[in-house]
């Protein structure tokens, strides 16, 4: 059987609520082996946590930017916490989800905009000083998340995955210059979304890794348009056993069969995770 990791899976969201185990079941049935969980609050990271060893998966602790507005500063002293208190646990794999959403209004205009880049900042230099990768959220904010990793990084290399990835192709070319992968999962396989598909179809096979970001962004065989919820039907529900069909869409769009494409995402995202590859090889 062909087997897939699905790096973004936020199995703790409230959409799961009881069944994520079993969501978690179903994918494993799929050949999905392997999930990371990132955080997006500190008050989420003991679940993260729990979930991740519950399930025999890895996660991520940090701060995402759309959760600044109710977290307290104190959060980042806890994430520092966390992170020594955890060193030792092979299933905390990176620092995440971390970034900067510049597409909600709101978070573009001060006091919003500022407290998402002290965040960022400071949850990179964590990173760093905990030897960490890191998981980035990025939404109209490719240019200014590049901007930070120089100046946090200051010549140093980082380890990580630029999530949900949907910028130009220059914008892809300086992550993966800075050491980066590139998340790609439901929303390429639209085929209104060229620019997405074309990036996808032409970065070097070794800068990509497969993501679900389950329960958000649904690929296109679950996406209910506004017509029909409007005529009733509930949005559908992305989950991490979507993996291997967007794999399906990626091998298709690429030209190369399936098999090539999940052991290269599969290989590329133990490099993007060290301690991932660590965990996985302990068994
Ligand atoms: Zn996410």
């Amino acid at each position: 059987m062909t087997t897939w990791i699905d790096t973004h899976c936020h199995l703790d969201a409230a959409e799961f609520g009881s069944e994520a185990l079993a969501v978690r079941a179903h994918a494993a049935q799929q050949g999905v082996k392997h999930c990371v969980i990132p955080a997006v609050l500190a008050a989420n990271f003991d679940r993260v946590r729990h979930l991740a060893h519950a399930s025999g998966g890895s996660y991520a602790l940090g701060i995402h930017p759309l959760y600044v507005k109710q977290a307290k500063d104190s959060d980042l002293q806890q994430l520092d916490a966390q992170l020594t208190l955890h060193r030792d646990d092979p299933r905390l794999v990176a620092v995440g989800e971390i970034g900067l959403d510049l597409w909600v209004p709101e978070l573009t205009q001060s006091p919003w905009r500022e407290r998402q880049t002290n965040f960022y900042l400071a949850q990179l230099k964590l990173a760093k000083q905990h030897d960490m990768p890191v998981i980035l959220h990025v939404r109209r904010s490719a240019d200014l998340l590049l901007k930070g990793l120089r100046a946090v990084g200051g010549g140093r290399p980082w380890l990580g995955i630029a999530h949900a990835f949907n910028g130009s192709n220059q914008q892809a070319q300086a992550f993966i210059a800075l050491g980066f992968k590139l998340g790609f999962g439901g929303a390429m396989t639209y085929e209104r979304a060229q620019q997405l598909r074309r990036l996808a179809t032409t970065l070097p096979l070794e800068s990509i890794v497969l993501e679900t970001d389950s329960p958000d962004m649904p690929p296109h065989w679950i996406y209910k348009t506004a017509a029909q919820r409007e005529a009733g039907e509930p949005q559908g529900r992305n989950t991490p056993g979507e993996l291997p069909r967007i794999g399906a869409e990626l091998a298709a769009l690429r030209g190369i069969c399936v098999e090539e494409l999940a052991e290269a995402t599969t290989r590329n995202a133990l490099d993007a995770l060290p301690r991932l590859r660590a965990l996985l090889a302990s068994f």
